[in-house]
């Protein structure tokens, strides 16, 4: 694939190479690093682009601790704004936001106002319950994890319907302390999200930060993945880093991945609208 290099006068030949579509910025208190940094760590892998997509900021006090708040916001855009400077990697525009009780309040609203390049939709609580945060880690051993996984489900069921996202987050996430459950139970219960994702024309990510945590596999697994390719649903990759050398952290265990599925394509965003292009052979 060829993309243009603004530093020199001819096009230049990087790659094979793929976008990373999720990553943090340190106005989220939980993650470390300048996106200047973050930049530099995707020109170094040759990645033809990085879409920031920190974490939604909203007016309810929900998670507040692991994000910006809406006066931070501004900075936000002032930071993604600096780096919207001709160099490469391009920046996009993005944000990840989290579907929960409660959102439609806000966050329709809000999205609509805001020129993201593109939406992340994650699920990272149910009722109040971070299941997926370190802190609250203890709490699955006081949980059925079966229904853990059929909440879950529904409510991407839910975000999907919705229509105000691009990108499924991490499909999988309850799996990331380990608590997998069975392939036919799972086949069932992730049956009707990706239908609802299918319908609503999202994509989901490969999102290689499962290979950094207790899982040690990327969200979707195999199966899901597999599951997602049969109903028409486009794929997109982001290493969610929280630290500058993540960024495109194991995209070649991602690409691989998403070949052994059967996909030859992957989303990329501009204004919120899609375009598919060819995956490379091999990174
Ligand atoms: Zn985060
Ligand atoms: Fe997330
Ligand atoms: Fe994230």
């Amino acid at each position: 694939m060829v993309y243009a290099d603004p530093m020199s006068a001819t096009s230049t030949l990087i790659g094979p190479a793929l976008p990373d579509y999720h990553t943090h910025s340190r106005l989220c208190h939980h993650a470390e690093g300048t996106l200047a940094e973050y930049r530099a760590v995707a020109a170094r892998r040759g990645l033809p682009a990085l879409a920031v997509t920190d974490h939604t900021p909203n007016p309810v006090g929900y998670d507040s601790e692991n994000r910006m708040g809406l006066s931070d916001y501004p900075c936000y855009q002032e930071m993604l704004r600096q780096l919207q400077d001709g160099h490469a990697p391009e920046v996009l525009c993005g944000i990840e936001a989290d579907y929960h009780e409660g959102c439609e309040a806000y966050l329709p609203a809000w999205l609509s106002q805001q020129p993201f390049d593109v939406v992340l939709g994650s699920v990272h609580h149910i009722h109040d319950w971070g299941f997926d945060n370190p802190e609250r880690r203890g709490d699955w051993a006081r949980v059925d994890v079966q229904v853990v996984w059929r909440e879950y489900f529904a409510l991407v069921t839910r975000m999907a319907a919705t229509g105000w996202f691009n990108i499924v987050g991490h499909l999988d996430l309850p799996k990331k302390f380990g608590h997998r459950l069975r392939d036919d139970l799972l086949r069932e219960i992730a049956a009707p999200a990706l239908d609802a994702v299918a319908r609503a024309g999202m994509a989901i990510e490969i999102n290689t930060s499962g290979l950094r945590k207790p899982v040690a596999e990327m969200y979707p697994s195999p199966l899901l993945l597999g599951m997602a390719y049969e109903r028409g649903i486009a794929i997109s990759f982001g290493s969610d880093a929280h630290r500058p050398e993540d960024v495109g952290a194991d995209f070649g265990k991602a690409l691989a991945l998403a070949r052994a599925a059967g996909y030859a394509e992957h989303a990329t965003y501009r204004a919120r609208r899609c375009t598919r292009m060819p995956l490379p052979a091999a990174i």
